[in-house]
């Protein structure tokens, strides 16, 4: 219960939600509390021109509601481009809830949270996202069809880490063709920094190809485990921002090129699955083109995982959703190829052609 109510001059000065520097035109953001269960979760749904806005959940333990909120605003955006650039017909949409996700699951929360998505009549269809599994998506979808990532044996394409490793795996040897003239990974020296569900696949397909991997990550168990089951190595240098690599592949969470790391890098490929890897895309995306550097932009790369869900709403199958993920390799090099053109970043030339589709689509809509 509020029990004291703040003065309008006592407020501060910048506006929570329209204010955010995250907030980039957002159609609905939605904040969803349930007393009973103690579920707090932000959807933020950014644009549903090209169609209803799909996108993860993600529950972390937020410092606070500031952090949820910007988290939600940046990860829907990112949908958008990701959907537009795929040649999907989605918009771009995404889920927070606050949340330790190794302590506060149970299946009444995520009943709760359910029954908000299923209010949204569709316009947010969920899926998972960073410390969701599928199991938590088989709950939502007790209470409501729009949801995907659920398991086969509910009619879902199950778990989508494996098809987004595939694409991100398309991506980086796309970007090795382009940096060193060939797309064969044996022997280039390759660093991933997180090895969840995304990194430790990525880690098998780099394995198998004969790169020399090395990992990082903060959960001390998973290195020893994906370190023994692949033969690679931890890394253990100081600062593995400025490790000598060939690739940086960021696998775990965004904003990791930021004012202290991007002028350490020294790898010449960045090419990763997490998403919003550029703190700040216009400022970062540009020094890495001034590197030398090239990086393939995370929201062309990582989207094997939503191609893969989409299936279950346009009812392809396996194969062809593999066919679509392997594309992310030829896609890439196009993006390459416009940026080099139009003397844009790879990250803004990418956003370029996404936002092109949507107002394209806009334009028959209102025909
Ligand atoms: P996950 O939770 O399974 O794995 C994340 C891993 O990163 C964990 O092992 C965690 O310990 C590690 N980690 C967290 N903070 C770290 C840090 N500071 N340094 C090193 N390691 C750290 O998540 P995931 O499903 O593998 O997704 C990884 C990234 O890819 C996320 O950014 C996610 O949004 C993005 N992504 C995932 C998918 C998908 O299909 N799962 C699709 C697109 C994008």
């Amino acid at each position: 219960m509020v029990t004291e109510l703040t003065t309008v001059a006592e407020l501060p000065k910048i506006d929570p939600v329209f204010g955010q520097v995250s907030y980039d035109n957002h159609e609905q953001i939605v904040f969803c509390h349930d007393k009973d269960t103690g579920l707090k979760a932000i959807i933020g749904i950014h644009n549903t021109v090209l169609g209803p806005a799909l996108g993860g959940t993600r529950m972390w333990k937020y410092q606070n509601e500031w952090e949820a909120l910007n988290d939600v605003l940046r990860l829907s955006r990112g949908m958008t481009y990701k959907s537009a650039i795929s040649g999907l017909d989605l918009g771009g949409g995404k889920a927070v809830i606050i949340a330790d996700s190794k302590k506060d699951k149970s299946p009444e929360l995520f009943h709760a949270f359910g029954k908000f998505v299923h209010s949204l009549s569709g316009k947010y269809i969920t899926a998972e996202d960073v410390g969701i599994d599928t199991p938590d998506m088989d709950l939502v979808h007790d209470v409501t069809p729009y949801v995907t990532g659920i398991s086969e044996s509910r009619g879902g394409s199950g778990n989508p880490s494996p098809v987004t490793a595939y694409g991100v795996y398309m991506g980086m040897k796309a970007a090795a063709k382009y940096k060193f003239g060939s797309d064969n990974l044996e022997g280039k020296k390759i660093l991933v920094q997180g090895i969840g569900h995304v990194g430790e696949t990525l880690v098998s397909h780099l394995a198998k190809e004969g790169a020399l991997v090395q990992i990082a990550d903060i959960n001390e168990e998973r290195l020893a485990e994906v370190s023994k089951q692949y033969g690679v190595s931890i890394y253990t240098g100081e600062n593995l921002y400025s490790a000598e690599v060939d690739i940086y592949s960021p696998c775990a969470l965004g904003a990791t090129i930021n004012d202290d790391t991007v002028h350490k890098i020294q790898a010449k490929v960045i090419a990763g699955a997490a998403n919003n890897q550029l703190a700040n895309e216009n400022i970062h995306g540009q020094i890495l083109k001034e590197r030398g550097i090239v990086y393939a932009p995370d929201f062309l790369i990582n989207a094997g995982g939503i191609i893969n869900v989409y299936a279950e709403i346009a009812k392809y199958d396996k194969a062809e959703s593999l066919r679509r993920t392997e594309n992310i390799y030829n896609t890439t090099l196009e993006i390459f190829d416009y940026a080099e053109k139009n003397n844009l970043t790879n990250q803004k030339a990418a956003m370029a052609i996404a936002e092109n589709r949507i107002e394209q689509r806009k334009k028959e809509n209102t025909k």
